[in-house]
């Protein structure tokens, strides 16, 4: 729930049905998102005393991500802005983890480089305004978060893998193994090859100690951490230094991770660079970066027809017609 870019409150359900599956399972996911869907709303409207006459909009995630929680999503919000006669506004996923720096001070100026690492993508975003983004770099296979759950998922930790990884990786050695850093053309990354990389080194270290991962858990996370965020880093440092832009920014589920924050204020002070983190909450998927997504169309006017269909793969820059 957002009031003039104030947000009100950020009411959200985690589904932790695809635990014991290791993954997201869309099925499960889509079920999930009908089962939670009206209990989330109504508590959004009863924790913040408004009661559903003095909406002035309903925003909702258009795309990208998985097509039955899309659906589910978008179908609840049509039918509630139909029933209350009020406008529809279809929100970008990605560009709404991106506004998610607008919740809170401090907030980051026009134009700025935002490096967005989560789940599903990886991507360099040159912000000129709050609604004119251009993608400038991406992965052209694996997402960041997915090399994190995937290589966490190979030592045997819980799904998701990242936070864990995170965590065993503050008391390890990020030195103590070496793993290939590959570099794309241009801004473009490519994380598929740590997973084999990672699949190997284990292989070939568990056949001489079958105690290995156990020993050296730790080593191995910081170890494969380091070469992940020097992988962002490296291709964020060509893209501000090809814009000529020192105002950076970070978003997704993996700017949650403690040593790219770490590395980043190390980067800030070495080169001058003007860094903005989310606060957790913000980091990871939630109904406020939405809101303020939404916030920001509702200002200029932009609002979407009925007849809206969801966009499993919608890009940056896909911000529907003005009504
Ligand atoms: P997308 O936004 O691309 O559709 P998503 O919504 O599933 O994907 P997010 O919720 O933004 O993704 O982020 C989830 C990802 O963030 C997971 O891959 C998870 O492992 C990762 N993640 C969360 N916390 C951390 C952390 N501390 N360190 C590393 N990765 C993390
Ligand atoms: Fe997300």
């Amino acid at each position: 729930m957002i009031s003039d870019g104030k947000v009100l409150n950020n009411i959200i359900a985690t589904q932790s049905v695809h635990e014991k599956y290791g993954g997201v399972v869309p099925e499960l996911a889509s079920r999930a998102h009908q089962q939670h869907v009206v209990p989330v709303v109504h508590e959004a409207l009863t924790d913040s005393g408004i009661s559903k006459g003095e909406l002035s909009a309903v925003a909702f995630t258009r795309g990208p991500g998985l097509m039955g929680s899309l659906l589910v999503g978008g179908s609840f919000a049509k039918s509630f802005a139909f029933a209350l006669d009020l406008p529809l506004i279809e929100v970008n996923h990605m560009e709404a983890h991106i506004l998610a720096h607008f919740i809170e001070d401090p907030k980051p100026s026009f134009p700025f480089i935002c490096l967005t690492v989560s789940g599903g993508h990886t991507q360099l975003v040159l912000v000129r305004d709050y609604l004119d983004m251009e993608v400038i770099g991406e992965t052209l296979d694996d997402a960041v978060g997915e090399a994190f759950d995937k290589t966490a998922k190979l030592l045997g930790l819980p799904y998701p893998g990242g936070p864990h990884l995170d965590k065993l990786a503050a008391t390890g050695n990020p030195g103590a193994f070496v793993f290939p850093i590959t570099s794309m053309r241009g801004l473009n990354y490519s994380f598929s090859g740590i997973k084999t990389a990672v699949l190997y080194f284990l292989r070939d270290r568990v056949q001489g100690d079958p105690g290995f991962i156990e020993k050296r858990l730790p080593d191995i996370c910081a170890s494969i951490q380091y070469t992940l965020i020097k992988m962002l880093l490296l291709k964020l440092m060509k893209a501000s230094t090809t814009y000529g832009i020192d105002q950076i920014a970070i978003a997704g589920g993996v700017s949650a991770n403690q040593g790219l924050r770490k590395a980043l204020a190390g980067l800030s002070e070495k080169l001058g660079w003007q860094v903005f983190i989310p606060r957790l909450e913000y980091c990871t998927d939630n109904a406020a970066m939405i809101a303020m997504a939404g916030h920001f169309k509702y200002q200029k006017g932009i609002f979407c027809d009925l007849d809206v269909s969801p966009s499993a793969k919608m890009k940056i820059g896909d911000h529907g017609k003005n009504k």
